[in-house]
């Protein structure tokens, strides 16, 4: 079970990055909530890793090991004393194909949308991503559904363990966060893209953040995890959690530079926004922003898609697209 502490108020260690390469064996920066101080590398793995001021890197004769990622605990001083953060750091053996199943792979598999099931078949495929989408419930449990309501329950108004009950069309249940997360993490290849979704009011949404945030933490699930959601507060909410989150927004109505102000990491906007704005993908690629579309199922369309410089293309057909891609 993953923690129970208050996200918010937790003093907490920060990573920029969570994935090391034989590229660059440079992971990232260490900073801390508050005011900077010395850091120190602790646990069975801190040998295999080097903190220099409070740039992270592996050493080389542990990236071409064949483990998939190692966990490293990470203490600094607060004011208030130490804190310390263990986080997953894993090896960068992500797919680069753009492609990304838009509830998993579900259209063509026979798995129901947002499954378990879907998801195994996204990284079996090999796509670059496999999206799902996220409620909070009732009793402020996180479950993976598409819909506000399922066969008659409306999510906000029921329990956690009263949706885990209902079965999908394929007889699997409604997975929670925490099931289809550790799923996800038993592979380093294929991103898991959550999105959150918007809720009854804006004090439920930013509580909705702060549980997927904690949930995150807690599974230490960052090197997977690109968050996207068309309510702008859980996005900025995210940011506030976690200040090197990817997070991308979805509802359309935001330029390329308002969005690299409030430095979010990228817009993923309908497909016909792209079609209106075609100045956006240029605009979106100089602010440095990363650039989704979705759902873009006809092939003529994946083709336009492809031919622009974006970065994420979402699809209910990602076989096709892989081909397309060359894979
Ligand atoms: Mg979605």
């Amino acid at each position: 079970m993953y923690s129970k502490l208050s996200a918010q108020d937790k003093p907490s260690v920060y990573l920029s990055n969570h994935t090391f390469s034989s590229i660059d064996n440079t992971i990232g920066t260490v900073s801390l909530k508050g005011p900077e101080s010395k850091s120190k590398l602790k646990g069975e793995n801190a040998k295999r890793f080097t903190l220099k001021g409070n740039k992270l890197s592996i050493r080389k004769k542990y990236i071409e090991t064949g483990t998939k990622w190692y966990d490293l605990t990470i203490e600094a001083q607060s004011v208030s004393g130490p804190v310390q953060e263990t986080f997953r750091l894993v090896k960068d053996d992500f797919h680069r194909n753009r492609v990304i199943a838009h509830r998993g792979a579900w259209k063509n598999t026979g798995a129901s949308e947002n499954s378990i099931s879907a998801l195994q078949h996204a990284v079996r495929l090999g796509c670059q991503g496999s999206e799902f989408d996220v409620h909070m419930t009732l009793d402020s449990g996180l479950i993976v559904n598409h819909d506000p309501s399922f066969k008659g329950k409306i999510i906000h108004n029921t329990s956690f363990a009263e949706l885990k009950q209902l079965k999908l069309s394929n007889g699997e249940n409604m997975p929670g966060l925490e099931e289809y997360l550790a799923e996800g993490m038993k592979q380093n290849s294929t991103k898991l893209i959550l999105e959150l979704k918007p809720t009854i009011n804006k004090e439920r949404a930013i509580q909705s953040a702060g549980k997927v945030y904690e949930m995150v933490r807690s599974m230490k699930a960052e090197a997977w995890i690109d968050y996207i959601s068309f309510d702008y507060n859980i996005c900025l909410e995210l940011m506030r959690l976690d200040p090197h989150a990817r997070v991308a927004y979805l509802n359309g109505d935001k330029a390329p530079d308002l969005l690299a102000a409030d430095k979010l990491w990228g817009l993923d906007y309908n497909q016909s926004i792209f079609q209106k704005n075609p100045e956006w993908i240029e605009q979106a690629n100089a602010k440095g922003l990363t650039i989704n579309t979705w759902t873009v199922n006809d092939p003529k369309l994946l083709q336009w898609f492809l031919d622009q410089k974006i970065d994420f293309i979402t699809t209910n057909e990602p076989e096709l697209l892989l081909k397309m891609v060359g894979k």
